[in-house]
């Protein structure tokens, strides 16, 4: 487990960077480098919904259907950023 960034799901190996970056500059292995840089998230006051529209977005242009993005980002709800 911990394979997928804990904010947007996506999985860590498919990020360009390996993850993002904690304010000392190591990698984290809990965050995507799209949602985390040296050490703060990049949105901080998205809620769920806002993130899961943004991923959306981004899945798209990825050239990911739209449904299939959708579906994507049904489990981001069940991230441990978003899970209280
Ligand atoms: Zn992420």
């Amino acid at each position: 487990m911990g394979a997928n960034c804990q904010s947007c799901g996506m999985p860590l190996s498919k990020d360009s960077l390996g993850g993002g970056s904690e304010a000392d500059g190591s990698r984290s292995t809990t965050y995507c480098s799209l949602c985390y840089e040296k050490g703060e998230f990049l949105h901080p006051g998205f809620t769920v919904e806002e993130m899961q529209a943004l991923c959306v977005t981004e899945l798209k242009k990825k050239g990911m259907p739209a449904i299939m993005a959708w579906l994507f980002t049904r489990g981001i709800p069940k991230l441990g950023r978003w899970a209280t």
